[in-house]
């Protein structure tokens, strides 16, 4: 007996309904798939992508298409979805908190441009407390300028008010302290960098040591027998100098270089044994503030004629020592920004290109450390 397989018509049914669902499962996950694929190629990451299609904003993200901010939020769990439009006009900085802060500085009333204006003038800290203030007044007024730190925001507020500068001068004066006592609460430096800058706000410890430090050679010395030491770069620059002066019929030499920490405190004794207190307060520089325990300063003599200024070696060093990165430190028009009386014989290696732009513009050190070198931290 011949027999049929036949299926119930009800089993039919359900195995019918059964492949409707798989077809349909399998066009959702292969749509899904080139979707994500395509999320990945704008440079989302696996973790923000999930959260993205579970959130359903694939057709969004892909109109916003590369944003980094935007894969930071999704990667977030402060995500918040009415802000995803703020979000991607953010400018995206590498920060903790980014999401969470931004999502405060949107509820203080901030617009996207305000907020990526605060998140690039602090660390993810500065940020932080910065969000939890009320929406300040003069944002723009002071950090469109770039080097303007969050965290001093209410020092630049309170100096314009008492000194009326614009802005930029308000910005620069209260970065480099200007607003504070000097000598007090400075910022201590331990670790040589060729480029450290040292004022009175701004002292090296006594662990603060050069590195690559040489002795003099005594043709360069102003009295044969002192044993002086700078930086290895100081003296091939000086060496340089020397020798083109030199062909202009002038003898520069080097009367002081580095100073250790314990140099300076026997100084300070020396002079107040002389002198007085009253002098080591106005002439002399506090151990551990002198730019001499750089190891990047040298104090310059003429060979022949013993008051500095007078000689025309003085001159001579005033128009061409940038061009070889030395650069007047304490000049007699910036008195008021150095913090200290001109001293014609000082002179600071800073290397020609920054000696360069000191010269051409007319600033200090001090000014162009916070200008271009500091951390913006
Ligand atoms: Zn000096």
């Amino acid at each position: 007996m011949k027999k049929t397989w036949k299926l119930k018509p009800s089993v039919l049914k359900k195995l019918k309904v059964a492949g409707i669902v798989i077809a349909v499962f399998l066009v959702v996950f292969s749509y899904i798939n080139s979707e994500k694929n395509s999320l990945k190629k704008l440079g989302y990451s696996n973790q923000a992508i999930s959260s993205i299609v579970q959130k359903w904003q694939i057709g969004a993200v892909k109109e916003i298409g590369e944003n980094k901010t935007v894969n930071a939020a999704f990667e977030s769990k402060d995500y918040v979805q009415d802000n995803l439009q703020v979000y991607k006009k953010v400018t995206y900085q590498k920060q903790k908190d980014l999401i969470k802060n931004i999502n405060k500085l949107i509820k203080k009333g901030y617009k996207a441009n305000e907020i990526s204006m605060i998140l690039a003038h602090g660390n993810n800290e500065d940020v932080s407390a910065f969000a939890k203030r009320k929406k300040v007044k003069y944002l723009e007024q002071y950090f469109s300028i770039p080097y303007a730190k969050l965290k001093n925001y209410d020092r630049y507020v309170a100096y314009y008010d008492k000194e009326r500068e614009d802005a930029e001068t308000t910005v620069l004066h209260v970065n480099m302290d200007f607003d504070q006592e000097e000598y007090t609460n400075p910022i201590k430096i331990d670790t040589f960098s060729e480029d450290v800058l040292v004022n009175k706000h701004r002292m090296l410890t006594e662990k603060f040591v050069p590195k690559q430090l040489k002795e003099v050679p005594s043709e360069y010395l102003k009295n044969k027998n002192d044993e002086i030491m700078v930086h290895q770069s100081v003296l091939s620059a000086f060496k340089r100098m020397m020798q083109e002066a030199l062909k202009d019929g002038k003898h520069i030499l080097i009367n002081s270089g580095y100073r250790s920490y314990q140099d300076q405190l026997d100084t300070m004794e020396l002079y107040r044994e002389a002198y007085g207190q009253n002098y080591v307060d106005n002439y002399v520089a506090k151990a551990g503030f002198s730019e001499h325990q750089t190891g990047m300063s040298i104090d310059v003599a003429s060979q022949d004629v013993s008051i500095f200024v007078e000689s025309e070696e003085y001159g001579w060093m005033m128009d061409h020592a940038y061009e070889y990165g030395f650069i007047l430190r304490y000049p007699k028009s910036k008195e008021e920004i150095t913090g200290y009386k001109c001293e014609a014989w000082h002179y600071r290696y800073v290397g020609i290109k920054a000696a360069k732009y000191i010269h051409d513009h007319n600033i200090t050190y001090d000014e162009y450390y916070m200008m271009f070198l500091e951390k913006n931290s």
